[in-house]
């Protein structure tokens, strides 16, 4: 089995954590920080 996924791997900046990291802003969150920092970023839509 192929398991390519590291090619858009990222991390978390915020907690390392690598997984659905949100990459779409520059962010790079993971989606527990992005909504924790959502918020304070402006972004109010994230559901
Ligand atoms: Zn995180």
């Amino acid at each position: 089995m192929k398991r390519t996924f590291g090619k858009g791997a990222h991390k978390c900046k915020r907690c390392g954590r690598s997984g659905a990291v949100y990459t779409r802003y520059n962010l790079y969150l993971c989606r527990r920080c992005f909504r924790e920092l959502a918020p304070k970023l402006g972004f109010k839509k994230y559901n």
